[in-house]
């Protein structure tokens, strides 16, 4: 959660969004009219500037309005005790002292953190926030590191050096560590957003953190939602995909989202770090959405997955694919879609499918 998106993409986005969400307010109204909530298509809409990035928060039926107060008021919650940004979060705290005790929320994102650092094979590691540093994404004063720069900093990296005692709280870094939850923090509260509009009885609802999508159920109409998938050669405009879901996440991890270009050499470097080089992903995928129930798990393998690249990604997804589907465009443009979702994707390239 640090260096914030464009604005103009983040307008393009919404645009694209709410050209989505319009397209369903023509179909037919089957399941609202079996419904005994007047309100049952009626929408309201939020929209916040928190987490470093934009929010909108878009629920359906009577309750509506106080689902959404309640969501909101969850979010600013919850950056508070997350940010990087502010010297009171839970997080800045145990960056600072080495140790201490988080919340119980917190303590769960960090265990999630943990258990994705060892299944993805070290690709999502929260330890990485002293190379986001070191490579200037968080100050924005970019920076191409020496090599002595860098293996000062990589010595430092490593979650299997993190230890969290979940029952007391308690998170311990080892010296000079840092962490930052910033990889799977917007998925951790889209996904929370679901189990508030439940409480209040919301039974449809879409929210947007910074591009990343969750919805709960299906459109009021019955019929599914359908989130695209930008184009990551031109995200203000474009789109590669559309996925049709019901009661579930795409989040989406583009290189085009952070970047700088070195004046000296022309290369760009994008805000993803590989760990095991501590330099930028070069993987030649240029973006991977995970299209999973679990916004949490699609964050950090949003992440992951786009720092394996597209064979190891591949292979990941038949080792797990009850738990999520993805969509990945590489470098080249050509769009990959998981068999799971292969009757839910359209797209104007011709897709090609993992099996
Ligand atoms: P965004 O935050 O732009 O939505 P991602 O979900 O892909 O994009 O997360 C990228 C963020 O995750 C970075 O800004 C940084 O805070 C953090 N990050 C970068 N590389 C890694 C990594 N290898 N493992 C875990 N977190 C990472
Ligand atoms: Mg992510």
């Amino acid at each position: 959660m640090i260096v914030r998106r464009a604005e103009r993409g983040f307008l393009c986005a919404l645009l694209l969004i709410s050209i989505l969400l319009c397209s369903c307010a023509s179909a037919e109204t089957t399941a609202a009219a079996a419904t005994p909530d007047p309100e049952a298509a009626e929408r309201s809409t939020v929209y916040i500037d928190s987490m470093d990035t934009f929010i909108e928060l878009s629920a359906y039926g009577s309750n509506r309005d106080a689902a959404l107060q309640a969501a909101k008021e969850e979010i600013l919650r919850l950056n508070d005790s997350l940010s990087i940004g502010l010297e009171s979060s839970e997080i800045s705290r145990v960056n600072r002292e080495g140790r201490g005790t988080v919340s119980a929320d917190t303590a769960a994102m960090i265990r999630e953190a943990l258990i994705l650092y060892s299944e993805t094979d070290g690709a999502f590691d929260l330890t990485v926030y002293p190379l986001m540093e070191l490579w200037g994404f968080i100050s924005k004063e970019y920076h191409v590191p020496t090599a002595e720069e860098l293996a000062d900093t990589m010595a430092r990296i490593g979650a299997d050096r993190i230890i969290l005692n979940e029952e007391a709280g308690l998170v311990t870094l080892d010296a000079g560590q840092a962490i930052d939850l910033g990889g799977i923090a917007k998925g951790f509260a889209s996904q929370r957003l679901m189990d508030i509009f439940r409480e209040y009885g919301v039974e449809s609802a879409i929210v947007s953190l910074g591009g990343n999508m969750q919805c709960l159920g299906a459109k009021p109409d019955g019929s599914p939602w359908r989130i695209g998938v930008k184009d990551p050669f031109n995200p203000d405009f474009g789109l590669s995909a559309i996925v049709k879901i019901v009661d579930k996440a795409v989040i989406t991890s583009g290189g085009y989202e952070r970047f700088f270009i070195d004046e000296a050499t022309g290369t760009t470097y994008r805000h993803i770090i590989d760990p095991s080089t501590g330099y930028p992903a070069e993987s030649g995928l240029s973006s991977v959405s995970i299209v999973t129930a679990d916004g949490m798990l699609g964050d950090g393998l949003s992440t992951a997955l786009y720092i394996m690249g597209l064979e190891k990604a591949s292979e990941y997804w038949r080792a797990h694919s009850e738990d999520f589907d993805a969509i990945l465009i590489d470098n080249e443009g050509n769009v990959y879609v998981t068999a799971g979702i292969a009757d839910d994707v359209t797209s104007e390239h011709e897709i090609r499918y993992i099996r």
